[in-house]
């Protein structure tokens, strides 16, 4: 049996949701588990609810509604009026998570999001599957909280592994279609939804496709493969047909987000081969992420992170940046959850180049300054250019503000003001 994920950008409208049976008819293929995301954007959609719930309740209503228009437009253009059981289905998520939002009186930010942006993977499942059944592909829907177990740390979930495997070997069929949902666990005392970062649902088709011993993942992507640069941001990009495991979780760690980073390490244990198509091509090779060649083509890979935040610190006595020091700047930054890009130091000075995902810079700050001087530069991007030639960065930094640079065999990195 094979894994086939669909994320949002396929399934943003009607159409996208057509196409979708269309790829798993030209595959031909049988036994599949497919995971699909929330449709277009309505994870974002779903964090603005969130916000509100904290800040702004009164506007939660209305966003919700928006949420809920957005889908009701795709299951129009996707269903006859007469198909009342889907509509009935999705207007009763609807009313859960509106239940939800009424009766939960949670200050826990991390816990309450992730109860409520798991509606749009639970929503898009209930509509891909019954419209498979529309067009006569018989389906299983499964829901994935009953078998990804997690640990309680919402929004970035660690999945029990064993747990897992488990739940999977005893619910889910290798024969047949099933549809279940990406990004979404369960916690393991009180059963409660968790996520397990944005963007994971790649990660989801990976856990399944390790735990059921698939013979190949495939994500259907709006590219034609991975390529060598970000399109959105580099002109005349190239197609890798191949990747080793280990040049693409360098590649995706250092932020290619066609792939979600811990996508990779579960298919490698198990050498199962990651295919990222065109869910407009299907028929095209795309590439293929496996064991051989690092890559093929050879070239150099270039990787962009916007909206970083550089922290300098130098001590306040003029003393050596030490273990000690940099022991305790590493234990808060795990503590506020930042993710670190990069870091370098010397005698006196250490700088650290992070993520701000989870909007904790402040706090950070706060601590950061009752201990050290710091500087700090928000709004910087971070490039990664792998199997580089010196041209390509000097061209790259051409009219733009290095702020710190690192370099090693493989890899160039650039802090850069634009
Ligand atoms: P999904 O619909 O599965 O969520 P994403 O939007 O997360 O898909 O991933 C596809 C996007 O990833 C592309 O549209 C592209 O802009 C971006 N991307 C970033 N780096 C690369 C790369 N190296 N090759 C191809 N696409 C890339
Ligand atoms: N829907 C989630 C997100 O947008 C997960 C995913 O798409 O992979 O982050
Ligand atoms: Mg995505």
């Amino acid at each position: 049996m094979k894994v086939f994920k669909f994320g949002g950008a396929s399934v943003k409208d009607a159409e996208g949701v057509k196409n979708l049976v269309n790829v798993i008819n030209i595959t031909g293929e049988k036994d599949l588990l497919v995971v699909v995301s929330a449709m277009g954007k309505t994870t974002n959609a779903l964090e603005t609810v969130v916000s509100h719930y904290f800040s702004n309740p009164s506007e939660i209503e209305a966003a919700v509604i928006s949420v809920y228009e957005y889908h009701f437009e795709i299951l129009q253009g996707l269903f006859p009026a007469s198909a009342s059981e889907v509509f009935a289905d999705v207007k009763e998520l609807f009313k859960e998570l509106k239940g939800f939002l009424k009766r939960t009186k949670s200050k826990n930010h991390a816990f309450v999001y992730d109860q409520v942006v798991s509606y749009g993977e639970l929503v898009s499942t209930a509509i891909v599957s019954a419209y498979l059944s529309e067009a006569g592909i018989k389906n299983t829907l499964l829901d994935v909280r009953s078998c990804i177990a997690t640990d309680a740390n919402y929004r970035d979930a660690n999945v029990n592994w064993e747990a897992t495997q488990e739940r999977i070997g005893s619910k889910v069929s290798k024969k047949g279609i099933t549809i279940t949902q990406g990004f979404l666990g369960a916690e393991n005392t009180n059963n409660f939804t968790t996520t397990l970062g944005r963007e994971g649902s790649d990660y989801t088709a990976a856990i399944f496709a390790y735990c059921l011993n698939a013979t190949s993942v495939t994500i259907w992507k709006d590219v034609a493969g991975v390529l060598n640069a970000d399109p959105r941001f580099f002109t005349n990009t190239t197609l890798l047909h191949h990747i080793s495991y280990r040049e693409a979780i360098e590649l995706a760690f250092y932020g290619a987000s066609v792939i979600h980073p811990k996508t990779l390490q579960p298919l490698q244990r198990k050498e199962i081969p990651l295919y990222v198509k065109s869910f407009v091509s299907p028929l095209d090779p795309g590439t293929c992420v496996g064991k051989g060649v690092a890559l093929d083509p050879e070239t150099s890979c270039f990787i962009l992170k916007k909206n970083q935040v550089l922290i300098s610190l130098s001590s306040l006595d003029f003393s050596f940046m030490m273990e000690n020091h940099i022991g305790d700047v590493f234990k808060w930054l795990h503590e506020y959850k930042m993710k670190v890009e990069l870091i370098q130091n010397s005698a006196i000075s250490f700088s650290v180049c992070v993520d701000n995902k989870y909007d904790t810079l402040e706090p950070l700050l706060a601590k950061l300054r009752s201990n050290f001087k710091v500087k700090w530069n928000e709004g910087v991007t971070l490039y990664t250019v792998r199997h580089s030639r010196p041209s390509e960065i000097e061209s790259l930094v051409e009219n733009k503000t290095v702020l710190l640079k690192q370099e090693s065999r493989e890899t160039v990195q650039l802090v850069v003001k634009e």
